[in-house]
């Protein structure tokens, strides 16, 4: 049993502290798969968990890591074998058990995705639960009827991880996205997503003055939540339908009933942690087929896992930009 490298929370006096420490192969988690990991990712759930907030670990030491990606070492299941490469995302990984801030991680093996054929275990982590939420949200969005030239389509908190997917899926659909952004200087990096236009995020998030406005979107994908979601819903068009994914702007929810029992806007729920495996092998396709690799490209940085405790503070003010991979060799 060899040691590894994995960035550790420890908790004292009600404070986390994370630290870059050599772990022994046998503090890992009950699994019939174990993960030569060789990239994870950083979303917003990451940040809440690097600075203990949220109350979503309750036993330190703590390996965090939504998400990981990288080849199977050892295989007690007959659907793995060593070499293939897999992705792990949500099932409450990296909160309940130690997850993918590591170079080793063990789980289940009805928990993993081979994955498609093409994609790079850092691809699979450029997407990770934010892009791979984004997907489901669209897939959602179609099964309500949204067709390509129904309208425009809005993507809020284009700017973050989950936004930047969306738009960059729906734009390749063909899809005339209008992305929503708080940040002047993210304009023209969204244009290269292929949003046809820009809102400012502050025209959404004031409460909205009465139960309908006028029609606008065709659909929308919102990673915002709160005032944002409310206003939104008084601006569907005719049967559109909005994807709820977030709340980086609020978990709160003050609407009324009207845009649905007069215009039949359908409010979607999305959840990827505990997704089903069809519907999982679904979206990890549809991103091989319709999320185009330079956008993806264009909207990831890379940083090394003692970059982690920064870059947890920066996510949850708002501050990172697309997605953020962790090379975690
Ligand atoms: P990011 O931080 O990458 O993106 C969030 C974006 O929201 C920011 O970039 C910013 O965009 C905008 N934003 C931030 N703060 C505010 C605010 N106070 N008011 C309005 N807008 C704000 O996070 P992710 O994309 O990874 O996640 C987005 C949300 O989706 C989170 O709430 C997360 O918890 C949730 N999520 C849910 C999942 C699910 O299964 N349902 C899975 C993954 C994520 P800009 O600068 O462009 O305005």
């Amino acid at each position: 049993m060899s040691d590894f490298t994995a960035l550790v929370l420890h908790e004292a006096d009600g404070k986390v502290e994370p630290r870059i420490e050599q772990v022994n192969e046998t503090a890992l988690p009950p699994g019939d798969v174990t993960v030569a990991v060789e990239y994870s990712t950083l979303n917003y759930k990451d940040g809440l968990i690097l600075n203990g907030l949220g109350r979503l670990v309750r036993k330190y030491p703590h390996v965090g890591g939504i998400d990981f990606a990288g080849t199977v070492e050892r295989s007690d299941s007959p659907d793995f074998r060593p070499g293939d490469t897999v992705v792990l995302t949500g099932w409450r990984v990296g909160e309940v058990q130690w997850g993918g801030f590591a170079q080793k991680a063990r789980v289940k093996a009805s928990m993993l995705v081979k994955l498609p054929g093409g994609l790079t275990s850092k691809h699979a982590m450029a997407i990770g639960t934010a892009g791979f939420t984004a997907m489901l949200a669209v897939m959602q969005l179609e099964r309500r009827g949204l067709t390509p030239g129904a309208g425009e389509v809005l993507v809020t908190g284009a700017a973050g991880g989950v936004g930047g997917v969306a738009t960059a899926v729906l734009a390749r659909l063909g899809h005339t996205v209008v992305a929503s952004t708080g940040r002047a200087a993210m304009h023209d990096y969204l244009r290269g997503l292929g949003a046809s236009a820009i809102i400012d995020r502050a025209e959404l998030a004031k409460a909205p003055q009465r139960p309908l406005d006028s029609e606008r979107w065709a659909g929308a994908v919102d990673a915002v939540g709160g005032t944002t979601l409310a206003t939104i819903l008084t601006q569907m068009a005719y049967r559109g339908s909005v994807a709820a994914c977030g709340l980086a702007g609020g978990a709160e929810l003050a609407t009324t009933v009207v845009p649905f029992l007069l215009r039949g806007v359908n409010l979607l729920g999305i959840d990827s942690v505990m997704c089903p495996m069809p519907e999982r092998q679904e979206a990890w396709q549809r991103l091989v087929r319709d999320l185009p690799m330079d956008r993806l490209d264009a909207m990831t940085e890379t940083a090394p896992l003692r970059a982690l405790p920064e870059l947890g503070g920066r996510i949850l003010k708002g501050e990172t930009r697309g997605r953020v991979v962790i090379d975690v060799n």
